[in-house]
């Protein structure tokens, strides 16, 4: 249930933007998901409808954009990482044991009614 509550905070977040703006309702939202991070965006897309009922985000549509994962590198600096290797540089094989992109979770865009 995990998602379901990572739904349910962005929910909060995304109440606190419309009653800042005055909207009424939200018809759409995009939300940034790392692909380090440990949210799963099918099981995210799937528990938002439910998390959503009863809320100013009832029946918004729900874009999900993954962002790779950057490590830095001693030698390259800024580094593309590539999930089949882990936590490497992809040129050298150093580790990069330090994310600078790609755990985030966050609100990107909120369509507001
Ligand atoms: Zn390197």
């Amino acid at each position: 249930m995990h998602e379901a509550s990572i739904a349910l905070s962005l929910i909060e977040v995304a109440c606190d933007v419309l009653r800042e703006q005055g909207g009424s309702r939200v018809s759409a939202l995009t939300v940034r998901i790392g692909q380090w991070s440990s949210v799963v965006p099918e099981a995210l897309s799937a528990a938002f409808p439910a998390s959503a009922q009863g809320t100013p985000l009832q029946g918004a549509r729900l874009s999900i954009v993954r962002v790779p994962g950057v490590g830095e590198c001693p030698e390259h600096g800024p580094v593309t990482l590539q999930l089949t290797r882990g936590l490497r540089c992809p040129l050298c094989d150093a580790p990069t044991p330090k994310l600078l992109e790609g755990d985030e979770l966050e609100l990107d865009e909120l369509i507001l009614e």
